[in-house]
């Protein structure tokens, strides 16, 4: 038995799908402790957009490390908050004449989630949320209440209250108007819905099964919102920092939301880091009401400058992004036609892209075939049914070419 199996929790969980001890990274490979490679299409759930140890980001951060520049500062002024902070704020802030205050929450998307639902009901004085199906916002209890899956809230131990549930886009396959239902409990005195604080929700909806939700949708939600006084939270924790092609997943349908979370791939390195970002208005934070001991910690704050310095100055990123998206959705097309048996879906938007199978077990075998074959990717969905790729944004064509026909042979190793 391995130390990790003597020593390490049952909670552990992506270790069981790749059983084998990794070691080393780079770019869009990672090796595990025998010298074997593997393409990773799973790229941290999403935290490493620029690739693994990035070289522009690990000067950087090595820069840094040597000079003994300040590691933990909690939330006090360091050097390397206000380079970040600026480089945000001309970088990605002003060019898309977004007016956010920056909170920093503590290092984790669930942290930022908790924030932003923290914040909306002291600002609205409110304390219903509404979520939507198959959501997925963190594990501690707050983001827990707002996401879907009923296995991580089975996990709660206590009830999740105070969020109700609305179906997401597409939900029913196109056959309802969008938000009849949440519009009309909205208008209905008798409807039994607490006022809402705010919705949450995520453009792309990643651990839910890559539902992308169209644009129109998006902006159909923004503006019942706008009509009804609910703030509008987006969750672009996995879905950001360039996943979908530009910085915010809700750039393209031209929506500014009152408040935005973000995290995974902001320190640009896999460094834990996370941003609440707010309006000025909803700026009602008293000093420390929300804390939290690793809420500066400056190495992420120096690899987060220098991502974006290096790839968010031009629009060259999100140009090769959309374009290499577009690539995995035909070849994924392809495969749904190559098998009209067995009902495949293919799904996504920009570098977040999968293909939906019948049932949880074909899906989790073919991304066991594979691995075998050298390449991680994950499952999602309620059901594990969904093969979900996040490679990333940075990979060669060449890369995608060799992950594309290693897809392409498990697929068929599965369904033969
Ligand atoms: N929100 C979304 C949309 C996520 O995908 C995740 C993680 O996958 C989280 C929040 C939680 O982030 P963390 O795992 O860093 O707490």
């Amino acid at each position: 038995m391995s130390i990790f199996e003597e020593l390490e929790s049952e909670v552990r969980s992506y270790s069981r799908g790749w059983p084998v001890v990794f070691d080393r990274a780079q770019g869009s490979r990672i090796y595990d402790e025998n010298g074997k490679v593997y393409l990773d299409f799973f790229a941290g759930a999403g935290a490493l957009n620029y690739g693994h140890n990035n070289p522009m980001l690990k000067k950087a951060l090595i820069d840094y490390i040597s000079r003994d520049g300040v590691i933990h500062a909690l939330d006090m002024f360091t050097v390397a908050k206000r380079d970040f902070l600026e480089t945000f704020n001309e970088t990605i802030l002003k060019p898309r004449e977004l007016d956010y205050k920056v909170v920093f929450p503590g290092p984790g998307g669930a942290n930022a989630v908790e924030a932003a639902l923290k914040l909306a009901r002291k600002v609205t004085g409110k304390e219903s949320i509404i979520n939507f199906t198959n959501a997925f916002h963190g594990m501690t209890l707050g983001a827990l209440s707002v996401t879907g899956n009923s296995m991580k809230r089975g996990a709660a131990g206590i009830p999740l209250v105070h969020a109700t549930p609305m179906p997401y886009d597409n939900y029913f396959d196109g056959t309802m108007p969008d938000f009849m239902y949440f519009e009309k409990l909205l208008q209905d005195s008798g409807s039994g819905l607490n006022e809402p604080a705010a919705v949450i929700v995520e453009g792309v909806q990643g651990e839910g099964g890559i539902n992308a939700a169209r644009l129109d949708w998006l902006r159909g939600l923004d503006e019942l919102c706008k009509r009804h006084d609910i703030l509008l939270i987006m969750d672009d924790v996995q879905m950001g920092c360039g996943r979908t092609g530009a910085f915010f997943s809700f750039e393209d349908a031209g929506i500014k939301p009152d408040i935005v979370c973000l995290s995974k791939s902001i320190s640009g390195y896999g460094l834990p880091m996370a941003l609440t970002l707010i309006k000025p208005e909803l700026d009602v934070w008293g000093p420390g009401e929300h804390n939290g001991t690793f809420r500066g910690i400056s190495p992420a704050f120096v690899t987060a400058t220098e991502s974006l310095r290096t790839y968010w100055r031009d629009d060259e990123l999100e140009k090769s992004t959309k374009a290499k998206g577009e690539r995995i959705g035909a070849a994924f097309q392809g495969i749904v036609e190559a098998y009209p048996e067995t009902h495949l879906v293919a799904k996504g938007r920009g570098l977040a892209r999968g293909i939906e199978f019948p049932d949880g077990e074909l899906a989790s075998k073919v991304c066991t075939a594979a691995f075998e074959r050298g390449l991680l990717m994950e499952t999602s969905g309620p059901d594990s049914e969904v093969m979900k790729l996040l490679p990333p944004l940075t990979l060669t064509d060449e890369e995608l070419s060799e992950g594309l026909a290693i897809i392409d042979e498990s697929i068929k190793s599965v369904l033969r």
